[in-house]
């Protein structure tokens, strides 16, 4: 991350204090936003000369909480600083976060380009939404290889969608180098930034055109809210996107949402940092393992991209995958035995989760599209909370150790 002069506040001080000025509410002086309920608010007068574009929350004018809302109006502008964009708009969550955006760039007959290993619910959303039924093509390709973009890309292609890392098998895309593609193409890239949070990646310096979030996973960071933002340098785009929220969809993040969120983003810093430690200890511990065949982490050595992750992000994140050496019954039994990881989907909150993606957030897509991604039944994916790390591995210590002693059992 690029150090600023001591002019500029760093990410750890914008993280906590950005958008929160005390001005919002001089009558008790709180150092935090306080959760604006307020559905609507008192105008001074009738003034016919006033649009309702010129009211600016910045000077504290308000109308109505889906246009603008004191809470939610300081959390966008904190998100807006940390991605290093001008706007950002929430939304009630990740999802309505990149309907809108998607929407925001594309009409009946123009082209996207995917990467073909998305999110679940966005991949389909392309299809089943935008491709078909609104007309919109959609093509996915295997981005990371930066030229099979360029040979993707055509005349009618308006928008290029991409995650980087991915889930689960943590496969990174070249967002310098498909910038670059999509702005020759004269289309707008989109980056997914959910699985590093700008802490650890920021798109927008990197040539990209929009950021979108699921606010639900590390933004918040504690596992009890919903939410996604869009993060733009592009006033056009923001514009629209900013039309949708409001107006086309009416769809925007709840008063007490964007207060959790707020707090959430204090810790963003200090958590993300634990996070990773804790995620390249156990990645470190499995590959190491002789019942663990294969780890997916961006932070080791063995990572196929390991350059690219050096070069474009930060820190490695945390969350990894890994294969473990046996089969269903295996799995099925080590999950079993695990006391510091929950079953569940999801991820970037500070507990540690583990979840099978073939029976859990990969179970939509048929067992042919799973082998093609490379997701196996054997495969798990963990979100590294930020707990000790070494009760993490002692639990998975057990757990594998538990595995051997079942294996022992049947071949006496
Ligand atoms: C969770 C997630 C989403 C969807 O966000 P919701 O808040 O669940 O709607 C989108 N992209 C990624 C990478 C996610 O992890």
């Amino acid at each position: 991350m690029t150090d600023p002069s001591d002019a500029d506040p760093r990410f750890e001080t914008l993280a906590v204090t950005h958008g929160e000025q005390p001005s919002h509410d001089e009558r008790a002086g709180d150092v935090t936003m306080p959760v604006h309920l307020s559905s609507t608010y008192e105008v001074p007068g009738i003034d016919p000369d006033t649009a309702l574009e010129d009211l600016d929350p910045e000077d504290n004018e308000y109308l109505y909480s889906r246009l603008a809302n004191p809470t939610r109006h300081a959390l966008e502008k904190r998100l807006a600083a940390l991605e290093g964009g001008d706007h950002a708009m929430t939304f009630a969550s990740g999802t309505s976060a990149i309907v809108a955006t998607v929407t925001a760039t594309v009409e009946p007959g123009d082209h996207v380009v995917a990467f073909d290993d998305l999110y679940g619910g966005t991949n389909t959303m392309l299809k089943e939404l935008f491709r078909d039924r609104l007309d919109v093509a959609v093509d996915f390709v295997d981005a990371r290889d930066p030229e099979n973009v360029a040979d993707a890309v055509r005349e009618e292609t308006e928008l290029v969608w991409m995650e980087t890392p991915t889930n689960p098998l943590l496969r990174l895309c070249d967002i310098e180098a498909i910038a670059s593609i999509a702005a020759s193409a004269d289309a707008r890239l989109g980056v997914d930034n959910t699985f590093l949070s700008p802490y650890f990646q920021r798109p927008l310096d990197l040539g990209a055109d929009v950021v979108v979030h699921s606010t639900t996973k590390y933004l918040n960071g504690h596992s009890d809210s919903l939410g996604g933002v869009a993060v733009t340098d592009d006033d056009d785009l923001a514009n629209e996107i900013g039309f949708l929220q409001q107006v086309g969809m009416g769809n925007v993040l709840a008063p007490f949402d964007a207060f959790l969120t707020l707090r959430g983003l204090k810790t963003l810093p200090l958590r993300m940092r634990q996070h990773e430690t804790n995620a390249a200890e156990i990645a470190a511990f499995l590959d190491e393992h002789d019942r663990v065949e294969t780890v997916y982490y961006p932070g080791l050595e063995s990572h196929p991209q390991r350059d690219l992750a050096r070069r474009q992000m930060d820190g490695a994140g945390g969350v990894l995958s890994f294969e473990l050496a046996g089969d269903l019954a295996d799995v099925e039994r080590f999950v079993a035995e695990l006391e510091a990881f929950e079953l569940a989907v999801s991820l970037g909150g500070v507990e540690s989760l583990i979840e099978h993606p073939a029976s859990m957030t990969h179970s939509p897509l048929s067992p042919e599209e799973r082998a093609e991604l490379g997701i196996t039944d054997s495969l798990l994916r963990v979100s590294a909370g930020v707990e000790h790390p070494r009760d993490l591995i002692a639990d998975l210590d057990a757990a594998l150790e538990a595995l051997d002693r079942g294996a022992r059992r049947a071949s006496r």
